[in-house]
């Protein structure tokens, strides 16, 4: 066997060791004797240099017309157009999800950085009368300065793409930490970037683990922004930590995802969202549909509907085209999975299917667990409150539109809800009422474009939207400017009183 691959940090414009020359493995959560690569891991040292390079380069970047940044990500979107299967083949040997998944998550990178590239020539402001005469007036966007953006491992370029592109075309630089679970898929994308011809310093890259590498970054004085997508219990630390300073912080967290089946839907199409919301990416999305709440005059026949199809899933290595649902991340993940089953349990939900670790053969070399239903919830439970990030899925029934709205919203999150109803006033009834960032009609929890604002309303997030030109707004500042052209002094609300 070749030996693995050894990777490294990109920081002002070279690929470099991390300082203290120490390194972790990355392994295929399928295989676990399949080892993807060594990365180095990296510490405040490191982040110094990435942030240095970065408050460097923004002296120049800044002053680049965006067009002109557009131009290089455009070229950045097409080579990732033209790796888009080595890419994807590798994010599932890092990750796990299943190829077409991985390939969607390519395109994903694809689409917002092709998306932002266009953005170069729009970044649209204002003209609108003054109040005086002989006096103009404007808005612009500002670059704002480095950026540090964090990342999770369950999209490992798609998220990278989401924060590194708005951030770019409005001006700022960027010190990029993904996860240490995932780093390849963010250091393919670093690499685009340098083909595709991004000055020196304007994209760093430093691999490591949260509290030597994430905990130093946000809290590094010459970092003016941050964003991060990771767990609550972070994102909260994050927000703590930028708060002194007053750095603009955008937090992606947690969600606990209602899908809402009416007694009226489309029985089929409901079970099917609700095996791709629960069980696509093997529930590790921030949107996946961990709760489907049921109209108890169809709640058994959805429910024997569903564990059908649930039990029928293939779960294997995601390389093999055969495979419906991958592994779970690593084995801390699935111990957490396997932790709130037992609560389930022991909370009185009745286990419908699932609800262990697979083993034997290739399983016992990853992290297999098996699609898992629970019947009969009661909406307080934790399993029915708390984000797990696995394949499994609570089902509680409901009486009414009413009460399915009430239980959907009786959540701290809001991130992602949907209805399946085939009654149009139910459907808006509902679209009003949740309180959630995003609401699908007729189609799963999951599924965001990127020309569509994305984010979460409670404690999945502080009020910002990534992606769409809603990124924008958190990427630039506005500034308004005033053009006095009269030739004397004109002071607003006096001589105009
Ligand atoms: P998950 O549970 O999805 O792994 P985390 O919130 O633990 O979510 O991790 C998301 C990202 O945040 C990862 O890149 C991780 O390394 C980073 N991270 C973890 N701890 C910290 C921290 N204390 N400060 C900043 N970043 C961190």
């Amino acid at each position: 066997m070749a030996p693995p691959r050894i990777y490294k940090n990109f920081i002002d414009g070279e690929w470099v060791d991390s300082l203290c020359g120490q390194t972790f493995e990355n392994l295929n959560p399928a295989n676990r004797d399949d080892l993807v690569g060594i990365f180095p891991k990296s510490g405040p040292d490191d982040i110094d240099r990435a942030v240095n390079a970065a408050r460097e380069a923004y002296k120049s970047w800044r002053l680049v017309p965006a067009p002109k940044r557009g131009e290089i990500l455009f070229r950045a979107a097409r080579l990732l157009q033209e790796r888009k299967e080595t890419l994807a083949q590798q994010m599932t040997r890092e990750m796990g999800k299943v190829l077409e998944e991985a390939r969607g998550d390519v395109q994903e990178a694809i689409d917002m950085t092709f998306y932002m590239a266009g953005e170069g020539r729009r970044q649209f402001g204002q003209t609108t009368p003054s109040e005086l005469p002989n006096k103009f007036c404007m808005t612009v966007r500002s670059p704002i300065g480095v950026a540090a953006l964090i990342t999770p491992w369950n999209f490992p370029m798609a998220i990278p793409a989401w924060k590194c592109m708005p951030a770019l075309i409005c001006g700022n630089t960027v010190v990029l930490k993904p996860a240490e679970d995932t780093p390849l898929s963010a250091y393919n994308l670093v690499q685009v970037l340098e083909e595709a011809g991004i000055p020196r310093g304007v994209v760093n890259l430093v691999c490591g683990f949260g509290p030597e590498v994430g905990a130093p970054l946000v809290r590094h004085p010459d970092v003016r922004l941050v964003s991060f997508t990771g767990s609550g219990e972070v994102g909260r630390d994050v927000a703590a930590a930028c708060a002194s300073s007053f750095k603009h912080t955008c937090l992606e967290m947690g969600g606990k995802n209602v899908i809402i089946v009416m007694d009226d839907a489309n029985l089929d199409l409901a079970v099917d969202g609700a095996v791709w919301g629960g069980f696509g990416t093997t529930g590790q999305r921030c949107t996946a549909a961990s709760r489907v709440v049921v109209h108890k005059k169809v709640y058994k026949e959805f429910a024997e509907v569903l564990v059908a199809h649930a039990e029928a899933l293939r779960v294997g290595d995601g390389l093999d085209p055969a495979t419906q649902m991958g592994p779970l991340i690593n084995e801390a993940q699935l111990a957490t999975v396997d932790r709130y089953v037992q609560i389930g349990k022991d909370e009185g939900a009745k286990l419908l299917c699932g609800g262990k670790r697979l083993t034997g053969g290739l399983y016992d070399r990853g992290s297999f667990y098996a699609p898992t239903v629970f019947g009969d919830c009661d909406p307080r439970m934790r399993i029915a409150q708390e984000e797990i990030f696995g394949p499994v899925v609570s089902l509680i029934p409901c009486d009414d539109l009413d009460h399915a709205i009430e239980i959907g919203n009786s959540v701290i999150y809001g991130l992602s809800s949907a209805i399946y109803t085939q009654d149009v006033s139910k459907a808006f009834r509902a679209m009003r009422d949740m309180e959630t960032g995003i609401f699908y009609v007729n189609a799963s929890t999951i599924g965001a474009e990127t020309h569509l604002p994305f984010g979460g309303m409670k404690q999945t997030g502080n009020g910002h939207r990534e992606a769409a030109t809603a990124a924008l707004d958190f990427y630039s500042e506005w500034k308004s400017v005033y053009v006095d052209f009269s030739g004397k002094l004109q002071r607003a609300q006096i001589d105009n009183a």
